[in-house]
């Protein structure tokens, strides 16, 4: 292992799972359905020294299908299921306004909720039970399309991409098998060791053509690219909350005031008459100060993102590193230029989320969404933790 100084979440050796992988690809019984992050692709290229432009996802997916995995999807699509979820909930905890305690937090950083878990747990009522986008693309990978392929989910070996030391962690969790076939995503690579295994298969990425992701579930929204920067989470939940009140789609850029690489930014919004309050944080330092301030009642807001690493998850632990260059912002950017250019800029839109609610999950908080898309933080504990 490789002592990675900048790991914000504690796990200072880094584990190497790229044999699990190397074997599962092996294995002529397994069929591996992988799924790649948003903010993988903004960096994968960064240490074979290829331009931005040029290293694209979709030449990602072209290394990875000649690794041999079977289907090759996007996070981004269950980052659209995250803020379906994820933005019904806020609403609905809105609507409730006198029962509930706000802010609500998002919870797709998995070095966030260890945070809070441990250091404020009085406060984890307040985290959306939504899974991460990883979480619920692995839930869903062995139930809705293990059925559409007609196979049996125990078959399928699950695995991500991930620009993060701590989805590793994520994913053994033991809330964290919901689709009944063993661990919904079975092994967590980074940023790192999918180019360690791009190395080891001796392909050259500057040969690569571009390919396109498999489908239905390789389909994403420009807010479900935007995951991958501080802020992303928030605004792609207000583009989509916006629609769910008015049935209007807002502009898209209409809540663009929480991008930034500030480590702790505000914003107001009127949502349809209702007035919205929002903070944005990256970095546990930043995220102390913001809950200290809360607790002590010097701030108050409705809706909270928060990421562990400076910057988000294109600065995450398990991205390329680069001698003392944070390129946090540069990476955002790059995932900002995406959005842009999509042709679906809500989470709402995605054909293939509209899809699977249509003849798998129903609607947006259903029995079956509950089941497999959303989750009891106090299911685990954290070692040491009280019963
Ligand atoms: Fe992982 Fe992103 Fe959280 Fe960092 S901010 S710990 S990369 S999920």
């Amino acid at each position: 292992g490789q002592c990675i100084t900048h790991c914000p979440v504690g796990a200072l050796r880094e584990r190497d799972d790229t044999e699990k992988v190397f074997s599962a690809l092996a294995d002529p019984d397994k069929i591996t359905v992988v799924q790649i992050a948003p903010a993988v692709r903004a960096a994968w290229g960064e240490p074979f020294g290829l331009e931005r432009e040029f290293a694209t996802v979709k030449r990602l997916v072209s290394a990875m299908r000649r690794m041999g995995f079977n289907y090759i999807f996007d996070t981004n699509f269950s980052a659209d299921l995250t803020i379906m979820e994820e933005g019904s909930e806020f609403l609905k905890r809105l609507g409730n306004k006198d029962k509930e305690t706000f802010p609500m937090f998002t919870s797709c950083c998995p070095g966030w909720v260890r945070f809070l878990k441990s250091q404020y747990p009085d406060m984890v009522p307040q985290l959306s039970t939504a899974k991460s986008p990883q979480q619920m693309f692995g839930a869903m990978a062995k139930s809705y399309y293990a059925d559409l392929l007609g196979v049996d989910p125990e078959n399928i070996f699950s695995v991500s991409v991930m620009p993060c030391l701590a989805k590793k962690h994520e994913c053994d969790l033991p809330n964290m098998n919901d689709a009944g076939a063993g661990q919904d995503v079975d092994v967590v690579l980074t940023t790192r060791e999918i180019d360690r295994m791009i190395r080891a298969e001796h392909i050259v990425p500057q040969e690569l053509e571009e390919e396109e992701f498999d489908t239905p579930l390789g389909v994403g929204s420009g807010a479900g690219v935007i995951f991958g920067a501080t802020g992303g989470v928030m605004e792609a939940a207000l583009r989509s909350a916006y629609y769910l009140v008015t049935k209007t789609n807002p502009d898209p850029d209409a809540f663009k005031d929480v991008r930034g690489m500030d480590g702790w930014k505000e914003a107001s919004f009127d949502l349809a008459g209702t007035p919205l309050k929002v903070a944005v944080v990256s970095g546990l330092g930043n995220t102390r100060r913001l809950i200290k301030a809360l607790r002590k009642g010097k701030v108050s807001y409705d809706f909270v993102e928060v990421m562990a690493c400076p910057g988000g998850c294109s600065g995450g632990g398990g991205q390329p590193i680069n001698d003392g260059q944070e390129l946090a912002g540069d990476r955002a950017d790059v995932l900002y230029g995406l959005d842009k250019i999509n042709e679906i800029r809500f989470s709402h839109e995605n054909p293939s989320v509209q899809k699977c609610y249509e003849c798998y999950l129903q609607r947006p908080l259903s029995h079956r969404s509950h089941e497999l898309l959303h989750t009891d933080h106090n299911a685990w504990q954290m070692p040491g933790e009280e019963q």
